[in-house]
């Protein structure tokens, strides 16, 4: 459990049941409009969301 956790994840990268996606706060591009880094995947472009929800 070393690993942080972007803002955007819903789940732990791994967790079964869920999967990534792409970043609806930055589109895929890990930057915003104003050029900084995207803070809600840490400006991977991607998130981890959880599938099928609870
Ligand atoms: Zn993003």
């Amino acid at each position: 459990m070393s690993e942080p956790i972007n803002p955007g994840d819903e789940a732990a990268p791994g967790t079964p049941g869920s999967g990534e996606d792409v970043c609806p706060a930055c589109h895929g591009t890990g930057k915003l409009e104003d050029g900084k880094s995207c803070q809600n995947c840490g400006g991977s472009g991607v998130i981890q969301e959880g599938i099928g929800g609870g």
